[in-house]
């Protein structure tokens, strides 16, 4: 089966309301028809931008991610996101497990199962991502680490849900390093990924689920990346700031 590719931008705690509104009608301006008709593509803005950017996006086909969201569905938790609001508010996705969560805000594997979980109950989709440090890496850890980030993450789902996360793969020292996994490296661990789902759920599952890859993609390393067979999409941050770059990426998929 063909998977449609998925590319999805990080803006981490970039751009404010004007500057992510400005952003997004350029996108739509420069996008409407690619990302309905070959390849899906979202942002995830700062949360309080949400609004502005699906206002901007409205009619382009590009969606809407958020960059967290809180376990629980309401309640007494000051400061959080509950999926209920941020698919009201017109998201598609979320964004869950990010590295820098994981790293500075000390999320754990079933903590962010517990999120996977309350977005699909919120109707929203989860882009899960994993990824290894460089450490873990260096000790020959790589896919032990990220295939039990990714067990963990699954946990509990059922097949038809599992089948639609998208996961991405990002290793932690390609985030916003410049140091790009080679193409090589990233399809061996997207083949490890897939063949673990293989071995665990119906066949469906490992041909429909999508994995993404991320770490300083550019517009320049992008189609090398998108061409692996089992690559089917990326997740961008830095170069996803620029409309240019951002597209450049999109149009080395479509
Ligand atoms: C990210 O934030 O998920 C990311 C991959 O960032 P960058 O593209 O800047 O490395």
């Amino acid at each position: 089966m063909t998977r449609r590719p998925f590319i999805a931008g990080n803006w981490k705690m970039n751009l404010g309301p004007s500057a992510a509104a400005a952003l997004a009608s350029e996108l739509a301006a420069g996008l409407t028809g690619t990302a309905d008709v070959s390849v899906d593509v979202a942002v995830a803005p700062i949360a309080i931008c949400i609004p502005g950017v699906v206002a901007a996006l409205r009619g382009s086909g590009v969606h809407v991610a958020s960059q967290n969201l809180h376990p629980e569905a309401k309640g007494a938790f000051t400061g959080e996101l509950p999926g209920g609001a941020l698919r009201e508010a017109g998201c598609t996705y979320a964004v869950i497990g990010h590295s820098e969560r994981r790293q500075l805000f000390g999320e754990s594997d079933d903590f962010i199962n517990a999120k996977v979980h309350a977005a699909f109950a919120a109707g929203l989709l989860p882009i899960l991502c994993v990824g290894e440090t460089l450490a873990q890496r260096d000790a020959g850890a790589a896919s032990a680490t990220v295939l039990s980030q990714v067990e963990a993450g699954l946990a509990g789902l059922e097949a038809d849900q599992v089948a639609a996360v998208t996961l991405a793969y990002e290793p932690v020292w390609a985030i916003g390093t410049g140091r790009t996994a080679t193409p090589e490296l990233a399809q061996q661990m997207h083949g490890a990924i897939r063949g673990w789902l293989a071995d665990r759920f119906p066949a469906f599952v490992s041909a429909q689920l999508r994995i993404q890859y991320g770490g300083s993609v550019k517009p320049h390393n992008a189609a090398e990346l998108l061409s692996q067979p089992d690559i089917d999409g990326a997740l961008v941050g830095g170069a996803s700031l620029k409309a240019e770059s951002f597209q450049a990426i999109i149009h080395a998929v479509s």
